[in-house]
């Protein structure tokens, strides 16, 4: 599967949110799991020093005690607050960073179920996260997705990204790397 870096931003340009190819491929692979019901974890990473860009480098599967719909999704806390724990302590440092959802149909806007947990977590200190992201994933196709960004500042009115081409990809030139 390839899969390039995904990257969003905000109207005026001045936040983005980058999703390292690992942790798209990996929500892909959970979605594809089982297209019938929702599934979705958090997203770990971290800030640019001047927090205009999110950087997305994991996305977690659903804590053992999550549960699940066709069309909603609670998820769980087993074992979070050990895996925020230590992916501070790594180097580099992670955290926190905000949820993603499989919407089973094309659906890619937050449910209502959705902004209330979104504001949740928002006002949850252990989460140490005033503007969460939520990343939702919908099926188009075969092996094809939608991914739609969502920041949640102060945990309420959801802004959408929109996502943008990743500067730094290169397309392969024909017949590059078919040695
Ligand atoms: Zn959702």
């Amino acid at each position: 599967m390839i899969v390039r870096r995904l990257i969003f931003e905000d109207a005026e340009q001045s936040f983005r949110v980058m999703i390292a190819d690992e942790a798209a491929k990996h929500m892909f692979r959970l979605c594809n799991a089982n297209r019938s019901q929702e599934t979705g974890g958090i997203l770990t990473g971290s800030y640019s020093s001047d927090y205009s860009t999110a950087e997305v480098v994991e996305a977690t599967g659903p804590p053992a005690d999550s549960e699940f719909g066709r069309d909603w999704f609670h998820r769980g806390t087993d074992g979070l607050e050990e895996l925020l724990i230590a992916k501070w302590n790594e180097a580099p440092r992670t955290h926190y960073l905000g949820e993603w959802h499989f919407h089973t149909a094309n659906v890619p806007w937050p449910s209502a179920q959705d902004k209330k947990q979104m504001r949740e977590v928002a006002r949850d200190a252990r989460y140490k996260c005033a503007q969460p992201l939520l990343v939702i994933v919908c099926p188009v196709g075969a092996g094809q997705w939608v991914v739609k960004c969502y920041v949640f500042p102060g945990g309420t009115a959801p802004q959408p990204l929109r996502m943008v081409e990743d500067p730094d990809f290169d397309e392969p030139e024909p017949g590059e790397g078919a040695a």
